[in-house]
């Protein structure tokens, strides 16, 4: 076969700097440049012919030198209480996850950034699949288009005001600080008006505590941000979070306290994955009201996922609703996650998707697991 390279580029890679940049290089004006943004992303519309107010010979141009295509779907789960979630093919043997959560007031997708995650956590699927490649900003963008044009469709909304995805959260497969490059056109096209239109409160970043690059956010896009924080002490956060030796909590914590200055909302989020027998005693609980002291917050708990081959524990109900109060009751506002979409493995830190690992994460992950008393020996040494 005659096999010719596709020189064309794929317009979901842009933001909207980028495709006025890339328009008046072809001697477009930047109106025009804004027109087929909205297109893009106000209509999902990947076709040039329906463009209808786009002169025909600016469409001829698009036709030949640029397409629009998210990545393709390879299945599509649908769980019983509403929540979606999407597989999609990012090449050489990846695959990349997306979960709609709908809930009364808004929708909320759930979108990925890596293929895999080098970031080695313990308790999360992801991590243990290892890592591969970041996504191209048209994959990660394209994880929204699809989604919302999907549903779109389904729904039969045809007015670009009306969105049905009102929220987007970086905390599918990946770690979003450390694809940057990629992420930051990606959350200037969800926010921009003539993109997807989100205000900053409503786009999450969410991350396991990359100090610099949190600084690199607030300068870029900042919007509102989520940091998975999991322990209240350096020690045991070590064990169970391999980027905390780089960044120890008392660096964290000051990254967001200078986060705040710029920050869409007035207090970090912090997530609290509860392990059960690990971090979910009382002392843990009183531990963090002194660490984060000085950071304005609100705890999120969430109760740990399991997936196979995890070896860790849920803990009781009640010790995570004892958890809450002691939070609570030291005036830090503080929520249990709602468990969505578990029964199609969507449920957080359950998404796996397909990953090529190049960084033998797996076999690391066991040695931690040994380290902190979770697997037996025998058991590290039968893998
Ligand atoms: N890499 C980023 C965002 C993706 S993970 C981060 O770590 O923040 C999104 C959230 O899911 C994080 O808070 C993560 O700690 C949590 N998570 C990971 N594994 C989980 C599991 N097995 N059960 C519940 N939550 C999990
Ligand atoms: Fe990566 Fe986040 Fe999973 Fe940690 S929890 S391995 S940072 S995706």
């Amino acid at each position: 076969m005659n096999q010719t390279q596709d020189t064309r580029v794929n317009l979901l890679d842009f933001d909207v700097e980028g495709i006025k940049a890339w328009c008046a290089a072809l001697g477009e004006k930047p109106y025009r440049a804004v027109q087929l943004a909205r297109w893009m992303h106000r209509y999902c519309a990947d076709d040039f012919d329906a463009m209808t107010n786009l002169a025909k010979s600016f469409r001829a141009k698009l036709k030949d030198l640029a397409y629009i295509k998210a990545p393709d779907v390879i299945t599509v789960k649908h769980s019983a209480d509403g929540t979606r979630k999407w597989l999609f093919d990012v090449g050489n043997g990846n695959a990349v996850e997306a979960v709609f959560i709908p809930e009364d007031d808004r929708g909320t997708l759930c979108i990925s950034t890596q293929a895999g995650c080098a970031m080695g956590c313990l308790f999360c699927s992801t991590g243990k699949q290892g890592f591969n490649r970041n996504l191209a900003t048209s994959e990660i963008v394209g994880q929204l288009w699809y989604a919302e044009k999907t549903l779109r469709e389904e729904a039969g909304v045809t007015d670009p005001n009306d969105r049905i995805i009102s929220n987007v959260v970086l905390m599918g497969m990946g770690e979003p600080l450390q694809n940057l490059s990629n992420v930051v056109p990606a959350l200037k096209l969800f926010l921009d008006d003539n993109g997807y239109g989100l205000s900053r409160r409503r786009v999450t970043v969410s991350t396991s505590g990359l100090v610099n690059q949190i600084d690199k956010l607030a300068a870029e896009a900042p919007v509102a941000l989520a940091v998975s924080l999991h322990a209240p002490d350096d020690a045991l956060r070590d064990k169970i979070m391999p980027v905390n030796r780089k960044h120890p909590l008392a660096d964290l914590m000051a990254a967001c306290r200078r986060y705040l200055k710029v920050a869409p909302r007035d207090f970090i989020t912090f997530e609290y994955l509860m392990l059960g027998g690990i971090n979910d005693e009382p002392r843990h609980a009183r531990e963090l009201i002194e660490l984060v002291r000085t950071v304005p917050c609100k705890f999120n708990l969430i109760t740990f996922n399991p997936f196979p081959d995890s070896d860790l524990k849920r803990p009781d109900r009640e010790k995570v609703l004892a958890f809450a109060k002691i939070l609570n009751d030291a005036g830090i506002v503080t929520t249990v996650r709602k468990t969505r979409g578990d029964d199609i493995d969507a449920a957080c830190g359950q998404l796996a998707g397909e990953v090529k690992d190049r960084t033998q994460r797996a076999k690391r992950l066991i040695e931690q697991k040994r380290a902190l008393g979770i697997l037996p020996v025998r058991d590290a040494a039968q893998s």
